[in-house]
This record gives C-alpha cells, sequence and structure tokens, in this order.
C-alpha cells in the first residue's frame, strides 16, 4: 500500500459541506435554516483570508501528452443542436450574469414562474460545467445592496443548490434511494408505455408534453414545469422517480447528481424538507396560471398552434366540428390524455394511504 497524502476541496459551492450543521453537530433536513446559517457562514469568511491566488504567468504542463479538445467530443454529433441554444464558454458564462444581473433579476420573483418569458438566469448549465463559479454570482448580487425581494428570491435559488449538496454529502443513500425510508414502500407501478409517453412529450397535457419536448430539444427545461413533469410522473402515473431521475440526467446539460436527486425526492414527497406527496400539480391549472395564452405550449408542441388561449391547456374539451375547423384532431394529430386527471389523483392518494397504513400497522 501506498500512503499517498490528499486533500479536498470544495469545488462550485460557497461552504464546505460539514462546516454547516446545527449547534448539536446533526445536519440540517430543513431548507430555511439551513441557508440561514450558510449565507451567515459563507459571509463572515469574505474576503477570505488564504491569499488571493495570483494570476499564473507561466502555463505548467503537467502532463507530457495532451488530449485535444476535438478528441474529446462523442462519436456521433447528436450534441451539434445544442449548439442552437448554447454557447459553451466562461466569457459566455460571465455575459450572462452580468446581463441578468443588470437587467432582469429586479423582475425575478415574478418572472420565474413563467415559462415563455426569460426570466430566470439559465446559468445552471454554465455552473454545472464550472464555467462560473456560484461564489461569484452570490457576490455580484449581493454587490446590488438592495433590499429588493427578487435579488433574495434569486440567492434563495442558491441556497437550494447548496442545501442539495449538503444533503446529498451528509446522506449519500439519498443516490440510491428514498431519504424517507416509509416510501420504500410506495405501490409503484410499472408502465412502459406510459413511461415512454412521458419521455417523448405525449402525455396528452400540453404543458407536460412542452417540457419534455423542450428538455429533448434544448438540454434544459424550465424549473416550475420540471416541477410540472416530475408531478405528473410520480403523482398521475405513480412511476418511481428513479425513472425520471434518470432521463434527466441522460438529457440535462446542467445535470448535477445533488439537485437532480435532491429534487426528484421533493418532487416525489420522499427527500428532506420536500412537497407533501398529497399535493398534487394538476396540469391544466399549472399551465392556465402559469402559461395563460399557451405560447410556451405552441412554441414546444405546435400541432396546438391553431388552438384557442381557451382549450390550449384541455384540447380534448374542443368540439368535434371546431376540431376539424383548425385541422387539430384531438386523438389523431395531437394524443387524447393517457389518465384522467380525477382519477389519476384519487389513485395517488389511496397509494399514498396504503403506506401511511403499513406504517401505523407495524
Ligand atoms: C425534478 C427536478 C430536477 C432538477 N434537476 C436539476 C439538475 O440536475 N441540475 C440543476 O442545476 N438543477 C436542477 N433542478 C433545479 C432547477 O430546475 C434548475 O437549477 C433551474 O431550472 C436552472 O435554471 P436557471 O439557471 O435559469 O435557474 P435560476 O432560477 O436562474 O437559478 C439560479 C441557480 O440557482 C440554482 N437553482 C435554481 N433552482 C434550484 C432548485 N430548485 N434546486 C437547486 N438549485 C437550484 C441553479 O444552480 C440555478 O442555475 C431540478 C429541479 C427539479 C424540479
Amino acid at each position: 500500500m501506498r500512503n499517498i497524502d490528499f486533500k479536498f476541496f470544495k469545488g462550485n459551492v460557497l461552504n464546505e459541506y460539514n462546516k454547516i450543521k446545527k449547534n448539536d453537530g446533526t445536519p440540517f433536513k430543513v431548507y430555511s435554516p439551513f441557508w440561514r446559517n450558510a449565507e451567515q457562514f459563507y459571509l463572515e469568511r469574505l474576503p477570505d483570508k488564504i491569499s488571493k491566488v495570483k494570476k499564473c504567468k507561466k502555463i505548467n504542463t503537467l502532463f507530457k501528452n495532451q488530449i485535444k479538445s476535438e478528441e474529446i467530443l462523442p462519436k456521433s454529433d447528436w450534441y451539434k443542436k445544442f449548439e442552437k441554444y448554447w454557447v459553451p464558454s466562461e466569457q459566455k458564462a460571465h455575459e450572462n450574469l452580468d446581463n441578468f444581473v443588470n437587467k432582469s433579476i429586479l423582475n425575478y420573483g415574478v418572472d420565474r414562474d413563467f415559462p415563455s418569458i426569460k426570466g430566470t438566469s439559465l446559468l445552471s448549465p454554465y455552473i454545472r460545467n464550472g464555467q462560473i463559479n456560484v461564489g461569484d454570482i452570490w457576490q455580484k448580487c449581493k454587490k446590488l445592496k438592495s433590499n429588493n425581494v427578487s435579488i433574495k428570491k434569486y440567492t434563495n435559488e442558491i441556497g437550494w443548490r447548496e442545501f442539495s449538496h449538503s444533503l446529498i454529502n451528509y446522506f449519500p443513500q439519498m443516490l440510491k434511494g428514498n431519504l424517507r425510508k416509509e416510501f420504500d414502500k410506495f405501490p409503484w407501478v410499472n408502465n412502459s408505455k406510459f413511461l415512454n409517453a412521458w419521455k417523448k412529450g405525449m402525455t396528452g397535457y400540453p404543458i407536460v408534453d412542452a417540457g419534455m419536448r423542450e428538455l429533448y430539444e434544448t438540454g434544459w427545461m424550465h424549473n416550475r414545469i420540471r416541477m410540472v413533469v416530475g408531478s405528473f410522473l410520480v403523482k398521475h402515473l405513480r412511476i418511481n422517480w428513479k425513472e425520471g431521475e434518470k432521463h434527466f440526467r441522460n438529457c440535462l446539460l446542467d445535470f448535477n447528481e445533488a439537485n437532480n436527486v435532491a429534487q426528484w425526492q421533493w418532487v416525489a414527497g420522499c427527500g428532506a424538507d420536500a412537497a407533501p406527496y398529497f399535493r398534487i400539480f394538476n396540469p391544466i391549472l399549472q399551465g392556465e396560471k402559469f402559461d395563460k395564452q399557451g405560447d410556451y405550449v405552441k412554441k414546444w408542441v405546435p400541432e396546438l398552434s391553431k388552438v384557442p388561449p381557451k382549450f390550449i391547456h384541455k384540447p380534448w374539451e374542443m368540439e368535434k366540428k371546431y376540431q376539424e375547423a383548425i385541422n387539430t384532431i384531438i386523438g389523431s394529430n395531437y394524443p387524447m390524455p393517457i389518465v384522467i386527471h380525477e382519477k389519476a389523483r384519487a389513485d395517488a392518494l389511496s397509494a399514498f394511504q396504503s403506506i401511511k397504513k403499513k406504517i401505523s400497522h407495524q
């Protein structure tokens, strides 16, 4: 055995995860007190006591043979389509941050919920790939020296990212299964037909389908829509959240193990400080509230482009005659809903009751 000394560094997070814990030394499982502590701890460390790294004048080459960037690209060019949507560079990441902070951050609190507007920073793929550091983002926001609630809401999201990383570090078993063990008994449904319909954006629920198609086309999906499609998978279809997590892992350019696993468990209700399972998103109402005119749906589900706003989130309710007149036959040009919302909701609630009963009988 060779005794090799090593050090580990926190990487792209604000704090070393093991620095943030409750007074009794145990990890936080609730977001708000976690973030209050984590933000305070980070603030107190600024400016960093460790002397700043001076700009390196001479570039040292540690390896004899270097890999050219072209050599690490995948063999097939599936990634080419993303060039339409993303410019992967540090410069672009900082440009996006500047634009966001100068033009959009003050409206973030409201705009961030509407998928048809560019109301969020779109920085996640850059953070994920190390082109921007979360510390730089946090500090840029704090330099605004404003109590504006939108700025706070934005830095709170960085806080959710910190929280997810903390959870995964303290509870690495989350990567394999439910944090809340009672969910190990949840009666998930195996239905590959429904799972494929979900992945392809063919569930018959326009807001869900728009999100899934946006994900496949751009490698990114709006946060509200991630919650809607996630809820639809685990509650309306009762498919295990792990299937959703796997699909997101394969498609997201911002895929991050900590965020993805913690957020899927948040959606499914089996994680820390999670949305309770019984709170079931209604995909019709979510659409009507956050995409009233249907602009987002029409962008990603063009076969519904002639459907008026009144029916855009429930196109199956249009009269047959009207469907013919606008050349949009539901069940032919676009699918009928694969499940009926009210029934799926009732079934999900009774499945949830069944695990509660099992626990109380133990
Ligand atoms: C089911 C599900 C899976 C997700 N998987 C991922 C993932 O793999 N990688 C990922 O980076 N985010 C994930 N998220 C969180 C969130 O959807 C994205 O971070 C956000 O949409 C990225 O867009 P943005 O940069 O414009 O975000 P903004 O709203 O501009 O937020 C700024 C930054 O804060 C962080 N952030 C924002 N929301 C969250 C959140 N809810 N949890 C943790 N961090 C957040 C991100 O780093 C983001 O770039 C997931 C959310 C859900 C519901």
